[in-house]
């Protein structure tokens, strides 16, 4: 059984973020995505209320499954039998981002390697915290996030 991890913020969870799950679930057998902290950013939701959110989210997949983790993503993966990290890349920001990423885990532990897919055109400029915005100046975001973060992100 190959498993991977999804490792990210998710600080909500976007359909960006799940057009990514959709495409390694064609790759892996089971994906686990996970809640860590990114300590570069100023979390927007708790850890919980984000895997509550996921967890709503992805209810139709039998094969995905929703966690968090304070300590280092490899780790985490190591334990959970996971040699494959998944990341999503929307352009050359994330890119150089990205890559630095994977050279630390690499140094970190070289027995896990990140996989990264490409953002579907139409999400490449999608992110978190203008999904924020946009609800805050009373867009509908229902097309950009799925129905869990639709109703809890006005509580923000
Ligand atoms: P982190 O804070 O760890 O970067 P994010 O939740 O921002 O966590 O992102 C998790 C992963 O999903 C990252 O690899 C990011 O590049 C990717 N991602 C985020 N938004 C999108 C999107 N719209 N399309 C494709 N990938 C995305």
């Amino acid at each position: 059984m190959k498993v991977a991890v999804y490792p990210g913020s998710f600080d909500p969870i976007t359909n960006g973020h799940l057009d990514i799950l959709s495409r390694a679930l064609k790759v892996f057998d089971k994906v686990i995505i996970l809640v860590a902290i990114n300590p570069d950013k100023k979390a927007r939701f708790s850890i919980e209320d984000r895997v509550q959110m996921i967890k709503e989210a992805v209810k139709e997949y039998q094969n995905v499954e929703v966690d968090s983790c304070t300590g280092l993503t490899v780790d985490y993966a190591k334990k959970r039998g996971a040699k494959h990290l998944i990341r999503g890349i929307r352009g050359n920001v994330d890119f150089e981002y990205e890559y630095k990423l994977s050279s630390a885990n690499n140094y970190i532990d070289d027995s896990i390697d990140m996989v990264f897919f490409m953002s579907k055109g139409s999400y490449a400029k999608l992110t978190s915290s203008m999904i924020i915005d946009l609800c805050k100046r009373g867009v509908d975001i229902s097309n950009l996030v799925p129905q869990s973060v639709v109703n809890r992100i006005k509580e923000i």
